[in-house]
């Protein structure tokens, strides 16, 4: 199919794309690398009467070290953070997850605002970003605020930006000496959204866990903090047994795991098991060797 037709701008300011976004009178939608926003628009899922393109606008697209933070610019490809060796160097867990999304032609143009602001739950990008407590940086007609991940994510497809917002930047803040991280996800084929994935933070103090983090994805609307399990690995000696334990109850306790023809709901408590007791002992085997 081919999409409704629309009007197309490319501003080159924020300033003007904020006017364009604000217009009352034409109902507007923001372009990013358009890979999911495209194939919405073929399906005429979206109808949109003007797409306002982002990528004409410079420096949104830059990804730098503030003071210790990583900050990533809306635009940032995939593919850029992918390569960037701070975001290698800072970020091992983003840059990790990065090369599980989709397929390097995707990663090629899909940026990471798109997919923060897209807020599929099948999505990498959401899970890392409340695993690392980023900071969303959003600029509307009354000026900027900020945005913590916890409090981004409201629903399926659905986030805190109001219309007329534009997300401009995230902020990954630096993260705490010895910590490993750990990352995990399961799909029919590699380049698939994940049926189900998990990241990991984890940090020990004398062979015993300090804290740690496990976020979940594709197993509800938007990604699942692990909160009581990561409550109760607090003090304890890491070991396959614990592990297990832990993952058993991330696994029951999830409250209504999405089914679809890939998987039951479950299979999905099943695969989340599975993908948090990855991620955990990976996180754990890089903390020890921190
Ligand atoms: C075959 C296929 C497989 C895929 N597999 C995966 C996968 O495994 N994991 C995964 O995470 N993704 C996957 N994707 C989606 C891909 O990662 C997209 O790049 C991403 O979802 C959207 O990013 P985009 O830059 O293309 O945004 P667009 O498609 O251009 O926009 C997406 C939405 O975000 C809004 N938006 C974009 N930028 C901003 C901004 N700065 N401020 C406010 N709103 C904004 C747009 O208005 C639109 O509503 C897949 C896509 C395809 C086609």
């Amino acid at each position: 199919m081919k999409p409704a037709p629309f009007e197309y701008e490319a501003p080159s300011s924020v300033e003007e794309a904020l006017r364009l976004l604000a217009d009352p009178a034409i109902e507007t939608s923001l372009l990013a690398g358009g890979q999911s926003l495209v194939p919405a628009l073929n399906m005429r899922l979206a109808r949109p009467e003007r797409l306002v393109d982002l990528g004409r606008i410079e420096g949104l697209d830059a990804i730098r070290d503030e003071n210790g933070a990583l900050c990533i610019g809306a635009m940032a490809t995939k593919r850029s953070i992918e390569r960037s060796a701070l975001v290698a160097q800072k970020q091992p867990l983003l840059h990790e997850a990065t090369g599980h999304i989709a397929h390097p032609q995707i990663r090629n143009r899909g940026t990471l605002g798109g997919s923060m602001a897209h807020a599929d739950p099948a999505a990498e990008y959401p899970a890392v970003a409340v695993a690392l407590d980023a900071e969303f940086r959003v600029i509307g007609p009354s000026g900027e605020r900020r945005i913590a991940a916890a409090d981004f994510f409201v629903t399926y497809l659905t986030t805190a930006l109001a219309e007329d917002e534009i997300l401009l930047e995230v902020t990954f803040p630096e993260r705490p000496a010895g910590e490993g991280v750990g990352f995990a996800e399961i799909c029919r084929r590699h380049g698939d959204f994940a049926m189900a994935g998990a990241a990991a933070t984890a940090r020990l103090e004398a062979g015993r866990y300090q804290d740690a983090r496990i976020v979940l994805f594709g197993v509800d609307a938007t990604p699942v903090r692990a909160l009581s399990q990561e409550e109760r690995l607090r003090g304890e000696v890491p070991s396959e047994a614990l592990h297990a334990e832990v993952a058993a109850a991330i696994g029951a306790g999830l409250e209504e795991p999405p089914g679809d023809q890939h998987a039951s709901p479950e299979f999905r408590r099943q695969l989340a098991r599975t993908v948090s007791k990855r991620a955990l002992e990976a996180a754990v085997a890089r903390a020890a060797k921190a």
